[in-house]
């Protein structure tokens, strides 16, 4: 093949490029340029491979019918079956959707996994649908989409407000339809039905071992480092309950309702059954209230953003007051606040291998599915951290080496990864 030094192409008009999509493809343009891609490959990666839309109609409660729009995107299978979670929000778009599609292909190949990269989603308000209306919108749009999806083409996971019985009924619908029972359709399913142990708490293991290696990596002294994390879902909790047995001290933590800080440290353990009963942070004995703002500008080593996307900004980036950021949420740093940061010494450990623990026990359960043998949770977590340690290495080595920053060297290597199979692969016909 002809190689063509890559430049940023002409850009054609395509409908999911919404501003959201169109950050997503400058950041592969960067990083094309930067390492010399092949033009023609540059340009094949910048589009989804396959985007369905599809009308969900769904009788309510009160007994109407009311159509959602649901969509199903994948960017990428060279490498494999296309992987990627399923989101319910009012917010979820073409755009949105191929953009989290994207970066789901460069997670897979940069921690190595046989994925391609897929997203879906809903636009739904979930909050105000009942059980009943969420499983019959679930099974729904899960029949619009079952001619893409199955485990050897399209594997969906849990995201914003789907779980692990949004995943269950979505593998029922597929293996009724199919007409025999098919775990692997799906991940992030409950244990009792083929999901793997550790998956639950997969994601903020994987956050906990990536802050060790980027605490090591960037030399941040002391004996137990400090933490604040945004967030006390899944992503947050876990994080701070693994990060509190390996000896860091959390000293912030924040929930939907506000956060709370304690200089000397905080009692995870007892915060976790203050939680349940309480049902958020605050008021937690022995700290102070703070507001979420507040909350991402306290002093500490680590901050790890593990809510919503763009909470760090151009605007609040100049007062944060951390060492090193490590992204558990999807995209929490603006594009102009990661640059900002990256230019005034603070680190930040991106998305695609922070929070990638997940679709790591993901692959696992999928491989667990596919042999039918299970694991113990003990060799899920050993391996986890095998592959994440082994992905941080690759990145940081990767930023020592070229001076990239964490962001730009994962991408690298996950891009690099597909290019090469690309080319190996050839073109159609
Ligand atoms: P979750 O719903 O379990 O928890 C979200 C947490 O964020 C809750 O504590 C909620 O109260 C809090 N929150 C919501 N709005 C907030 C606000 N405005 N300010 C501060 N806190 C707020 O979700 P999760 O599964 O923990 O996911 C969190 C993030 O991690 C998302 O961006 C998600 O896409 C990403 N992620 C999750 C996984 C996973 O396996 N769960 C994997 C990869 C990435």
């Amino acid at each position: 093949m002809v190689s063509v030094k890559s430049a940023p192409p002409e850009r054609p008009t395509m409908e999911c490029q919404t501003e959201h999509f169109l950050m997503a493809q400058r950041q592969l343009d960067e990083i094309a340029l930067e390492m010399g891609l092949d033009m023609e490959l540059h340009e094949r990666l910048r589009y989804p491979k396959r985007a369905l839309i599809v009308a969900v109609p769904v009788r309510m409660d009160d007994g109407t019918v009311k159509t959602f729009t649901g969509y199903r995107v994948q960017h990428d299978t060279t490498l494999g079956p296309a992987k990627g979670g399923l989101r319910y929000h009012p917010e979820v778009n073409l755009g949105e959707v191929s953009t989290l599609a994207m970066l789901m292909t460069w997670k897979c190949a940069l921690m190595g996994l046989p994925y391609g990269g897929a997203k879906g989603g809903i636009k739904c308000e979930p909050w105000n649908m009942s059980v009943g209306e969420l499983e019959r919108m679930t099974r729904r749009y899960t029949s619009e989409i079952i001619n893409i999806i199955g485990p050897d083409k399209d594997i969906p996971a849990p995201d914003m407000y789907t779980n692990e019985q949004t995943m269950a009924w979505i593998m029922d619908t597929y293996s009724i339809n199919v007409g025999h029972t098919v775990p692997s359709v799906v991940t992030g399913k409950p244990v009792s039905i083929g999901g793997s142990l550790g998956r639950h708490e997969a994601t903020g293991r994987g956050v906990a071992f990536c802050v060790k290696k980027a605490v090591a990596h960037f030399k941040i002294a002391g004996p137990s480092p400090s933490v604040v994390i945004q967030g006390f879902g899944n992503v947050g909790s876990i994080s701070a309950k693994i990060l509190h047995e390996f000896g860091f001290k959390i000293v912030g933590v924040s929930d939907v309702f506000g956060g709370i800080y304690n200089p000397g440290g905080i009692d995870i353990p007892r915060l976790l059954a203050y939680i349940t009963e309480m049902g958020k942070v605050a008021g937690f004995a022995g700290t102070t209230n703070v507001s979420n703002s507040e909350l991402l500008e306290l002093p500490c080593d680590v901050l790890i953003p593990a809510a919503l996307g763009n909470q760090i900004t151009a605007k609040n980036a100049p007062n944060l007051r951390c060492k090193i950021v490590v992204e558990g949420a999807n995209g929490p740093t603006e594009p102009e606040a990661d640059l900002w940061l990256h230019k005034n010494g603070i680190t930040v450990v991106p998305d695609i291998l922070a929070n990638a623990g997940g679709v790591t026990v993901s692959y696992f359960e999928w491989v667990q599915g596919m042999m039918h043998l299970f694991w113990t949770e003990s060799e899920v977590n050993t391996r986890l951290e095998e592959i994440m340690n082994r992905a941080c290495d690759q990145v940081f080595d990767m930023c020592t080496k070229t001076g990239l920053r964490p962001r730009m060297a994962a991408l690298r290597i996950g891009v690099s990864k597909l290019a090469e199979a690309k080319r190996l692969r050839g073109l159609y016909p």
